[in-house]
């Protein structure tokens, strides 16, 4: 596996392969990261069959459906995201299989927004907004409900294994990776904290919106293709 991280969005694509040569798997490219994305494709001869997003993203625009157009690979997005024009909508125990490598397991894990898709491969997880090293995406956006990203950290990703490693679509403070065992006991936002607890927390953030929000998810919703002329 591979961790690549756009500095300008703080954000972590993951490119998932089992061995150089075989099929590979993308997770949450970002637009402006395409070349670099193909050039380390290219380098260990691997083959895009899957782009994977966890969800529509706010803060990014994303390469699916460019990374589609120039590999043929197929896009995969959590379902009832209401992203046109992907191949394949996943819902919760769903397997997606690339190559001879092991199939990934869909977790769906809403809550950041309302269709938010966590994808367990290999021992890692890769858990998009839902949570973070020490932290969590924030809930008051895109069908955001703190409630049910509380349910979902605790009932789907804390019954992970402990040593699970966590793979998330940002860090803002140079980490890199955590661990299902080390979030359950630490996480800042959810460790020892009531669901109640947890929604008047995120209730209380008031954060600013993100930059690029009015320009990325209606691209995303169309998995960052180019708008259609008008009239
Ligand atoms: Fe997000």
């Amino acid at each position: 596996m591979l961790q690549l991280f756009d500095t300008a969005t703080s954000t972590f694509t993951y490119i998932l392969y089992d061995r150089p040569g075989g099929s590979a798997a993308i997770v949450d490219p970002v637009d402006t990261a395409a070349e670099r994305d193909l050039a380390e494709l290219q380098r260990l001869s691997l083959t895009l069959t899957h782009v994977l997003e966890t969800h529509v993203h706010a803060d990014h625009v994303t390469s699916a459906a460019l990374l589609r157009k120039l590999t043929g690979a197929a896009v995969i997005v959590p379902a009832n995201a209401g992203v046109a024009g992907a191949d394949r909508e996943v819902t919760d125990g769903d397997d997606i299989r690339f190559g001879e490598a092991p199939p990934l397991r869909v977790f769906a894990t809403p809550g950041h927004t309302d269709a938010s898709a966590s994808y367990f491969w290999s021992g890692r997880v890769f858990t998009g907004d839902a949570l973070f090293i020490e932290g969590c995406g924030r809930t008051d956006f895109q069908g955001g409900d703190a409630g049910a990203l509380y349910d979902s950290v605790m009932q789907k990703l804390f019954s992970l294994p402990d040593e699970t490693l966590v793979f998330p679509a940002h860090d803002y403070n140079g980490r890199h990776a955590s661990t299902i065992g080390y979030e359950r006991r630490h996480n800042a936002r959810l460790a020892g904290r009531s669901r109640e607890e947890f929604v008047a927390l995120m209730g209380a953030l008031k954060l600013p919106m993100p930059k690029l929000i009015d320009v990325a998810v209606p691209a995303n919703l169309r998995l960052g293709a180019p708008a259609r002329a008008q009239g």
